[in-house]
C-alpha cells in the first residue's frame, strides 16, 4: 500500500480547501464517513509527547496526558484554551472513563493503573502481579462486563524520559483488573510490546496493537470474557499502531506513525481488517479518541500537537 505525501502546503499558514487532503479514501466504504466541509483542524501544540485523550462531555473538554512533562492537559472546547489538569502526572499515558464515567489512568512512574472518584481521590485498580511491580502500564480500556484491561509494554521504563528508568520485574503482558479486590488477572502474553486496546462495539472482539515485532494490530475473539489466542488483523508496516478505538459501525480508528509524511496519523480498518481510509497528520500519530457533543469528533493526539476532525460517524 502506498502512502503518497500530503500536497505541501497543507499544514502551512493557509487553510485547507475542502475537501481536506488530509481525509484520504482508500475504499467506497469509507467515503459516508466524512464530512465534505469539515477539515482536519490542530487544535493546541506545543507539547512534547501527547498521549491518552479522553472525552468529558459534562465538561465539553479534552483531558491528554504529556508523558515527558509529568503533566496531564485540558483543552476546553468553547475557549479552545488549554490548562493544567494534573501536574505531576506519574508520566501518565493512557486514559479512558469506566461505566460510571470516572477517569482511568495508566501511570508510568509509578508503575500503576488508577481511576479518579468523582471525589477527586485516587483509587489503585494495579499496581503488580503476584508480587512483582508492573513495568509501566501504557493503554487501558473498559470491557463490557465494566473491569478494566490494560497492556504492560514496558515502555515507560526504559528511560527517564518517560517515567523512571529500570528493569522489568514482569513479561510484557494484557492484564485485567477490577473484577475482585486484589491483584490483576494476566489474560495475553503473546504481545511483543502490547499497546492500544478497546473492544468491538458488541463487545464481541478484543483488538490489541503490538508496537514492538512484528508491529500489527491483533483481533481476539471473546468467550465468556476470556480472550482467545487471536490472530493478525492488520499489519502495521512500514510504521506502527498505538492506540485505537471502535467507531459505532465496527470500523476500528488506529493511530500511525513511524511511517513517514503521508503514513503518519491514523489508519481506518473495516471489520474484515481491509484498510479504507485516513487521516494524514504532518506528526506521528500516538493515540485518538472520539468526543464532542455527538461523539462524532475525532480528538487525535500526535507528537507535540492535538488534532481533531468533524466524521460522520459515531464513536462506539
Ligand atoms: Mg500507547
Amino acid at each position: 500500500m502506498p502512502f503518497p505525501p500530503l500536497p505541501a502546503d497543507r499544514w502551512r499558514d493557509a487553510p485547507a480547501r475542502y475537501p481536506d487532503p488530509s481525509l484520504r479514501v482508500l475504499d467506497p466504504r469509507f467515503e459516508r464517513y466524512l464530512v465534505f466541509n469539515a477539515a482536519v483542524e490542530r487544535i493546541a501544540t506545543g507539547f512534547r509527547w501527547v498521549e491518552g485523550p479522553v472525552w468529558f462531555g459534562e465538561h465539553d473538554c479534552l483531558l491528554f496526558s504529556d508523558i515527558p512533562s509529568n503533566r496531564m492537559l485540558r483543552w476546553d472546547a468553547r475557549t479552545g484554551d488549554v490548562s493544567v489538569f494534573r501536574d505531576p502526572s506519574a508520566n501518565a499515558n493512557g486514559n479512558t472513563r469506566d461505566r460510571q464515567g470516572r477517569l482511568v489512568t495508566c501511570e508510568h512512574r509509578t508503575r500503576r493503573v488508577t481511576r479518579t472518584e468523582h471525589d477527586g481521590s485516587i483509587t489503585v485498580l494495579a499496581d503488580g502481579y503476584e508480587g512483582r511491580r508492573l513495568n509501566a502500564p501504557n493503554d487501558v480500556a473498559v470491557a463490557p462486563d465494566g473491569s478494566v484491561w490494560f497492556t504492560d509494554p514496558g515502555y515507560g521504563i526504559m528511560s527517564d524520559y518517560e517515567g523512571e528508568l529500570a528493569e522489568p520485574e514482569l513479561p510484557t503482558a494484557v492484564y485485567q483488573a477490577g473484577v475482585a479486590a486484589g491483584a490483576p488477572v494476566r489474560l495475553l502474553e503473546t504481545h511483543d510490546r502490547p499497546n492500544g486496546l478497546c473492544f468491538s462495539p458488541d463487545g464481541s472482539r478484543l483488538y490489541v496493537v503490538d508496537s514492538g515485532a512484528p508491529r500489527t494490530i491483533t483481533v481476539h475473539d471473546l468467550t465468556g470474557g476470556r480472550p482467545d489466542a487471536g490472530r493478525v488483523f492488520a499489519e502495521m508496516a512500514p510504521g506502527s499502531s498505538d492506540g485505537i478505538r471502535c467507531d459505532a459501525d465496527g470500523n476500528l480508528w488506529a493511530a500511525a506513525g513511524g511511517g513517514r509524511d503521508g503514513y503518519d496519523g491514523v489508519h481506518v480498518f473495516a471489520p474484515d481488517g481491509v484498510l479504507i481510509g485516513q487521516v494524514v497528520l504532518p506528526e506521528h500519530c500516538a493515540n485518538l479518541c472520539f468526543g464532542g457533543p455527538a461523539r462524532n469528533r475525532l480528538f487525535m493526539t500526535a507528537s507535540q500537537s492535538v488534532y481533531a476532525v468533524h466524521l460522520n460517524v459515531r464513536g462506539a
